[in-house]
């Protein structure tokens, strides 16, 4: 049996276009677009590549972004500076900082720092506590809630499911397993010390693996049937010298034997984050105006 591929790209374009349908809403209703803010210390490409994709949707969902680059050298003190003026600003629904970011700058003072109706990134302690409660109002991690948005197209209801994700970062893993609760999936949440990790997963429905290991995730790992939700990006060498490529976490020829349905990589859950993004904004920016979530978002 050959899975059914889960198309990422497809899904996000689907949403990014109702998504362009509230922001034309959101504009109508304010007399101003959202606004999602981008700032990006330094110049690592891999984040320059990022930063630019997210400002590029943006505009096309018919929002307004505001990109504020800084040098490598910037201090702690004049980032922090930066996202006072941003929470501030009134034109400004959702601020993204593109991590890593430099050494000098400790992270998790400048996430602190966000305010978090305008955390579109939901990385901030109020949105992850929020999410850890079962608030609907928390601003959730892009990836996870991407995830999950692929996850209910192809099934539908999850209630009652096997759901084992691996991996236990903010970002990706503890959000994801918080969200499948959510759905009244039973969650087991597996990492680096997790003992007989190929067993632990061959009981799971809904095998989220994000983990940031290339394929390490067999195809005899997974249960028959199963649905698969491959998060990792991994660059290794390429058929050809100096070539390289993308892969997931997940073997993708032999899962896809095994699997039910399954996402690419690329193609499957990377598409779905910048969506998200634009998402997140959408919903800061009419939590902020005060007007009701339309239907769908
Ligand atoms: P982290 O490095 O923060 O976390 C990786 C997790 O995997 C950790 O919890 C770690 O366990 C666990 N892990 C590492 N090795 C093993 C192992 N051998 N067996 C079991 N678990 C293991 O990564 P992120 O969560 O940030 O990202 C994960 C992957 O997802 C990466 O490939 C990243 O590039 C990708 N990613 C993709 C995105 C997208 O848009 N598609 C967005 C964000 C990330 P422990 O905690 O014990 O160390």
């Amino acid at each position: 049996m050959s899975a059914a591929l889960i198309d990422g790209r497809a899904a996000a374009d689907a949403l990014r276009r109702q998504l362009a349908i509230h922001a034309d809403f959101f504009r109508a209703s304010t007399g101003r677009p959202a606004g999602l803010a981008t700032v990006l210390v330094g110049e690592d490409p891999a984040s320059a590549v990022y930063v630019r994709s997210k400002i590029k949707a943006t505009e096309e969902a018919g929002m307004h972004g505001v990109h504020r680059p800084l040098p490598a050298d910037t201090s702690e003190a004049e980032l922090l500076a930066l996202v006072v003026e941003l929470n501030r600003d009134p034109g400004i629904d959702g601020i993204l900082v593109q991590l890593p970011l430099p050494a000098q700058i400790d992270a998790a003072r400048v996430i602190d720092s966000i305010d978090p109706g305008k955390d579109v990134d939901g990385f901030h302690v109020v949105n992850s506590g929020r999410l850890a409660i079962g608030d609907p109002t928390a601003l959730v991690p892009c990836t996870p809630l991407g995830c999950l948005h692929l996850l209910k197209e192809q099934l539908g209801s999850l209630s009652g499911a096997e759901a084992v994700v691996i991996g236990r970062s903010n970002i990706v893993g503890k959000p994801m397993a918080a969200l499948l609760l959510g759905e009244s999936c039973t969650v087991t949440i597996a990492h680096s010390r997790t003992r007989d990790l190929a067993e632990v997963c061959r009981r799971a429905d809904i095998l989220v693996a994000a983990v940031g290991r290339p394929e390490m995730v067999r195809g005899d790992w997974i249960k028959p049937g199963a649905t698969v939700i491959d998060v990792g990006i991994n660059r290794v060498p390429g058929a050809e010298p100096g070539k390289s490529r993308i892969v997931g976490d997940v073997a993708f020829a032999e899962a896809r034997e095994m699997a039910g349905a399954i996402t690419p990589v690329p193609g499957g859950v990377g598409p779905m984050t910048i969506a998200m993004l634009l998402r997140n904004t959408l919903v800061a920016a009419h939590r902020r105006a005060g007007l009701a979530l339309p239907k769908g978002l």
